[in-house]
C-alpha cells in the first residue's frame, strides 16, 4: 500500500501551516526557504537530516564520512539558490556507545572547507544515530533562484557529470574501497561557486541533484509549469546511465538558463569547468523525455503516513 508520497505530504504540511503566513518569500518547496530581512537582503535557510539505515550505513560510512556528507547537504540546498553558506545548528541524536569524535572531525573539515560556522545545536541520546543540520546562507550578487522560473526555450545545464556517487556505494558494496566513485560516495562536494555563476548568468530556475536527475528535473519542471526534452545525460567515468539517472547525492547543480553564451562566459569568469548543456524546458509539462523516449527513473523517495 502506497502511501501520499513525500510531495504530497509536503503539500498538506504547507496547508496546515498557510494560516500563519507572512514572512517567507518563499517557504517550504524549494531547496532553501527565503525570507525578507529588514534591510532588503534575502536571508536563505534550509535543514537536512541523516538517518542511519536510511541515509547511510555505518558498516560501509566512516562517521567522519557521514559528517561531512551532512554539511555538503546542507551547503548544496544554498548553493541551489545561487547562495553562500552562512551559519550552522548541528542536532545529534546518538544511539549508546557511539563514539562521537570521529563524526565531528568530518563536520568540522567539512565546515571549514565551505566556510560554514557552526554557532549551537542539540544532543540526544536515541535509538539511531541522525544528523540533523540547520543551515543559513545569502545570496552575494544576484536575487535567489528559485525552482520555478523556468521557461519554455530555457536551455538545461547540469555543472558536471552524473552517477558517481551511485556507482562509489556500488563498489563500497562490492568491497572496494578506493578509487573517483567511492571519494565521490565517500565525499560529495557542493557546487557554490557554480550556483553563484548561474545565477549571475540569469538562471531563471535552479536545484541541487540529491535524488537523482530524473526526481530532481521532476521537480524543477513542476515547480516551472514547463516539460524538458533531454538530449543527452552526461555519465561519470565508472557510473552506468541508470546511476546517472536516479542516483542521489551527487550534488551537481541542474538549472535552466535562457542565455548559453552567458552561461559560458560567466563560467570562464568564474574560472570553472563550464555546465553541459543536456536539453531544453518544453511547454508541454507532461513532455519529460530523453532522446525522445519518456524520461524514466525515480530517486528516492520516503514512504510517509499522513
Ligand atoms: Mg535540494
Amino acid at each position: 500500500v502506497s502511501g501520499p508520497g513525500e510531495l504530497e505530504v509536503i503539500e498538506r504540511i504547507r496547508r496546515l501551516l498557510s494560516p500563519l503566513g507572512g514572512a517567507a518569500e518563499v517557504g517550504i518547496g524549494d531547496d532553501a526557504a527565503v525570507v525578507a530581512e529588514p534591510d532588503g537582503g534575502a536571508l536563505l535557510l534550509t535543514a537536512d537530516v541523516l538517518v542511519a539505515g536510511v541515509h547511510f550505513d555505518l558498516a560501509l560510512s566512516d562517521p567522519s564520512d557521514v559528517g561531512w556528507k551532512a554539511v555538503v547537504a546542507n551547503v548544496s540546498d544554498i548553493a541551489a539558490m545561487g547562495g553562500e553558506p552562512l551559519y550552522a545548528l548541528v542536532t545529534l541524536v546518538v544511539p549508546p556507545g557511539f563514539a562521537l569524535s570521529g563524526l565531528y572531525e568530518g563536520l568540522a573539515e567539512s565546515a571549514g572547507a565551505y566556510g560554514v560556522q557552526v554557532v549551537g545545536g542539540d544532543l540526544s541520546a536515541g535509538n539511531e544515530l541522525c544528523v540533523s543540520i540547520a543551515l543559513t546562507g545569502r545570496c552575494p550578487r544576484c536575487p535567489p533562484v528559485f525552482r520555478s522560473g523556468a521557461r519554455a526555450g530555457d536551455v538545461i545545464f547540469v555543472t558536471g557529470p552524473l552517477g558517481a556517487s551511485a556507482a562509489g556505494l556500488r563498489l563500497l558494496r562490492a568491497g572496494e574501497s578506493s578509487g573517483a566513485c567511492v571519494e565521490a560516495h565517500r565525499r560529495p562536494v557542493a557546487r557554490v561557486a557554480e550556483g553563484i555563476a548561474a545565477a549571475t548568468a540569469g538562471a531563471t530556475a535552479m536545484i541541487d541533484i540529491s535524488d537523482g536527475l530524473a526526481t530532481d528535473l521532476r521537480h524543477l519542471a513542476a515547480a516551472s509549469g514547463v516539460g524538458a526534452r533531454l538530449e543527452e545525460v552526461p555519465v561519470a567515468p565508472g557510473a552506468d546511465l541508470e546511476e546517472a539517472l536516479t542516483g542521489g547525492e551527487d550534488y551537481q547543480l541542474l538549472f535552466s538558463a535562457p542565455d548559453p553564451a552567458a552561461v559560458q562566459a560567466a563560467f570562464e569568469a568564474a574560472r570553472l569547468r563550464p555546465p553541459l548543456a543536456v536539453g531544453v524546458c518544453v511547454q508541454d509539462p507532461i513532455e519529460l523525455t530523453l532522446a525522445g523516449e519518456p524520461l524514466a527513473g525515480r530517486g528516492y523517495e520516503h514512504n510517509l503516513t499522513w
